[in-house]
């Protein structure tokens, strides 16, 4: 490792790893991207993995789209596949207000072009063999959304950055975020040395925060509880590669995995997390704030219908881990102002896998200087003014963007 970089950029999790690759594809001199972990293990592997591409907000659809683009060019550049599997989705409505959320939806896909259409109960049964498709009002299908290993992703884009020329050093942790005079000048390691850089990227996740309070900076968001539980296997009910689902009215979420069934329940009030309270890795902190038991409790009669025995369905597994939330649902992108060169790429509120290309295009072109390719105001770190993310208050805020959560 030199002693002098143009870049460094800390935490190699899907959105500093995303960065990395954008910002070796623009050829924006040395960067160094250090993690206190292994590459790709924090939340960028604990995630459900959808690719859901419709959004209401135009600027999110872009940023899920770069994702894939990013896919494409990363298996053509390494040679090697990184498993899209385009299963499809389907959003399925039975109420008033989840059909206006499905014809906004349905809007938006064919304003952006993303091949959607309304399939028949018969046609949702053949592709979902686990559902009650009596329960089906309305179903809208979109054969070209997919999903993706996180992890493998992940370590993609790292792979592609290093190919390009980007130093990797994980197990290396940033004790501090050195500046002088108004501008970042480089970072402490935990062991004491410093290395030296005019654009530091926070793409520290969970832990952003740690790393800006003692700059005096708050980054808008805090940790929240995302989790998913996944059923015994049974390949006939849950076949492979069937489409993920997004049923807003149980707030819910389903995907196959290898012959299991993934669902993700949204409690009505979320979990947030005082960041000080973290540990340096998920495997060290416990999530059960509130037992997973006592959500599925909450959650389960409102699937019931589209699942009729999810009372009795065996589970195998569940995993929690911790996503960002921001007040208004919104990324982190973008330059702090407090210090020039100082960057931040976070506030992921449940959508790194799905928006990370995009989230790291946006970076990349913001620290470059290049004209970017999304209104970068939305996403801009101070769009709420000055806020103290470790004060109770702004959690439950936070929290409170996550709770009831209805889409993908
Ligand atoms: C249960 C669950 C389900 C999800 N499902 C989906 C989904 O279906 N679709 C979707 O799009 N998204 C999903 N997500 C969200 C997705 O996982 C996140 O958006 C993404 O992983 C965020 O990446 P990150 O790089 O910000 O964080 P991380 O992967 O946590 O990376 C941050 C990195 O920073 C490092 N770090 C921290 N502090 C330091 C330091 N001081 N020095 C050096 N390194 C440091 C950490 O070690 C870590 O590796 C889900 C998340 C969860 C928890």
């Amino acid at each position: 490792m030199e002693k002098t970089y143009d870049v460094i950029i800390i935490g190699g999790g899907l959105l500093g790893c995303a960065t990395a690759y954008q910002l070796a594809k623009r050829k924006a001199g040395r960067i160094l991207l250090l993690d206190g972990n292994e590459i790709a293990s924090q939340a960028s592997s604990r995630a459900a993995c959808l690719l859901t591409r419709a959004r209401t907000k135009p600027a999110l659809m872009e940023l899920v789209q770069e994702t894939y683009d990013c896919i494409n060019e990363i298996e053509t550049l390494l040679g090697e596949s990184l498993e899209l599997q385009q299963c499809g989705s389907i959003t399925v409505a039975s109420s008033e207000a989840s059909l206006k959320g499905l014809e906004a939806l349905e809007e938006a896909a064919t304003r952006f072009g993303i091949p959607n259409e309304r399939i028949p109960k018969d046609r949702v049964k053949a592709l979902l063999p686990w559902i009650d498709a009596e329960a089906v009002d309305v179903a809208l299908y979109m054969p070209t959304d997919a999903f993706i290993d996180s992890a493998l992703l992940c370590s993609g884009y790292a792979k592609a950055a290093a190919r390009l020329g980007v130093t990797l050093r994980p197990n290396c942790k940033v004790k501090e975020i050195m500046v002088e005079g108004g501008r970042v000048c480089g970072v402490r390691l935990a062991d004491g040395e410093c290395i030296e850089a005019p654009v530091v990227v926070n793409a520290a996740g969970s832990w952003a925060n740690l790393l800006m309070r003692p700059l005096h900076v708050g980054l808008p968001f805090t940790p929240v509880r995302s989790h998913f539980w996944i059923t015994k296997i049974d390949k006939e009910r849950f076949p492979a590669g069937h489409p993920f689902t997004v049923i807003p009215d149980a707030r819910a979420f389903t995907r196959s995995d290898v012959g299991a069934l993934i669902i993700g329940l949204r409690e009505s009030r979320c979990q947030p997390f005082d960041p000080a309270t973290l540990t340096g890795q998920l495997e060290d902190f416990d999530f059960r704030k509130e037992a997973e038991w006592t959500v599925l409790d909450e959650c389960a009669p409102l699937l019931k219908p589209y699942l009729h025995d999810i009372d009795d369905l065996p589970i195998a597994h569940y995993m929690a881990g911790p996503s960002c939330y921001v007040p208004d649902a919104m990324f982190i992108i973008g330059p702090v102002q407090a210090y020039a060169g100082l960057f931040t790429v976070t506030g992921c509120c449940g959508g790194g896998v799905a928006a990370g290309g995009g989230m790291g295009r946006l970076a990349a072109e913001l620290i470059t200087g290049e004209t970017p390719f999304v209104n970068p105001a939305l996403f801009a770190p101070e769009r709420f003014g000055e806020v103290d993310p470790f004060s109770p208050e702004f959690q439950q805020r936070c929290a409170d963007a996550r709770s009831n959560k209805k889409g993908g």
